[in-house]
């Protein structure tokens, strides 16, 4: 049972790990064993003196959290239950991309991270706000999400979604250093265009997001056409309405040179009609951004529905026939396993 009261060593960044009296060549070793072997155990590292090892398992922790449940699905998706040190349950989902899909290869994993423990922005669809907040995680539980992970999978992971729990632009005083270490040659050395951020669009810190100097990808979490339909769902559509928000989405783009995409759930006669395809079409437009449309996974306790396929379809072929730039389906991914997000924990609170 991972618990301690001891700071955790991941939560520095490798760089400015200060142990004065410990050699260079040292840390260097440590730095190997944890990021490119995947050990945070101090008793694996063999290469270490017996009183390094002691004394450094003393002052510091090593395991941010232990995995309580691995469900695997039929569809090649896995979904992980962690308990951190102080209980508290967060989810992470690894994602294989199948064989045949267009374009992508059919070996290619990505690994869906949690940047909350729950949420506070509460979209009325969506199982990880359904009790509020808990808390932020901290850097080292963001890494050790996708160190242990890649444990788990026994192969690398080659692009990162930040789409579990939580609002990752609400937490992004862990959430860069994290970032720094992701992408870091030295850290876990997955590149910039591997890794998307998906919020709900918390206006000024999409404008701080556009100064960070990695070229990572950027996703909006739009669900409606109009402030009207996306406020029922959506309530920081109050506190940012959407010219806001398409407003700071420009903005990032000049900044950065760089498109972003549109995501669309899709809920049975909330925001299916057609008339919301054609308005996402005009803001894809506007955007010159890609559109991932998503059929809503139910939620356990929610009374929010798919659209029949049909719907989706139709759906689909408006926004397609309005709209210049790239639009996705997203094909289900773990819809026997609960797939959305937010729903293990759900569960392992309220058996
Ligand atoms: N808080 C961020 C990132 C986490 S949610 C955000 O909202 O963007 C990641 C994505 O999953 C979001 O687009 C969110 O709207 C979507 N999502 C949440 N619950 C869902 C559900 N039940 N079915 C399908 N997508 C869902
Ligand atoms: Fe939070 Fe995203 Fe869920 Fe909304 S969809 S409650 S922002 S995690």
């Amino acid at each position: 049972m991972v618990s301690s009261n001891k700071p955790l060593l991941l939560d520095t960044p490798f760089e400015k790990w200060d142990w004065d009296e410990v050699p260079r060549y040292r840390r260097e070793q440590v730095r190997k064993w944890i990021f490119e072997k995947g050990f945070l155990d101090w008793d694996k590292m063999s290469n270490l003196p017996k009183s390094l090892k002691s004394e450094l398992s003393q002052r510091l922790d090593l395991l941010p959290m232990e995995a309580v449940k691995v469900q695997g699905s039929s569809d090649t998706t896995k979904k992980i239950l962690w308990k951190l040190r102080d209980q508290q349950l967060i989810e992470s989902v690894l994602i294989r991309a199948t064989e045949g899909t267009k374009g992508v290869r059919a070996s290619r994993l990505t690994l869906c991270v949690s940047t909350q423990v729950g949420c506070a922005l509460g979209c009325k669809f969506c199982a990880s706000g359904l009790d509020g907040l808990k808390r932020n995680l901290s850097t080292g539980e963001i890494v050790g999400q996708i160190l242990l992970a890649r444990k788990e999978a026994g192969r690398r992971i080659d692009n990162l979604v930040f789409m579990g729990m939580g609002e990752p632009l609400a937490n992004l005083p862990a959430l860069l250093p994290a970032l720094d270490t992701i992408l870091s040659p030295e850290g876990l050395g997955i590149g910039a265009r591997h890794v998307t951020l998906s919020t709900s669009g918390l206006v000024p810190k999409i404008l701080e997001l556009a100064n960070y100097p990695a070229q990572i990808r950027l996703a909006i979490s739009l669900h409606g056409g109009d402030d009207d339909t996306r406020k029922k769902i959506m309530p920081i559509n109050e506190r940012y309405p959407m010219e806001e928000l398409f407003h700071a989405c420009e903005q990032f783009i000049e900044q950065r040179k760089k498109m972003i995409t549109l995501e669309y759930i899709l809920i049975k006669g909330v925001n299916d009609d057609l008339k919301q395809a054609e308005l996402l079409a005009q803001h894809a437009n506007r955007l010159r951004a890609k559109v991932n449309l998503i059929p809503y996974n139910r939620v356990e306790g929610l009374d929010w529905e798919r659209p029949e396929i049909e719907q989706v379809k139709l759906f689909q072929k408006t926004v397609e026939a309005g709209h210049a730039h790239r639009v996705t389906l997203r094909l289900e991914k773990g819809h026997d396993i609960d797939a959305a997000c937010g729903q293990l924990r759900l569960k392992e609170n309220n058996p």
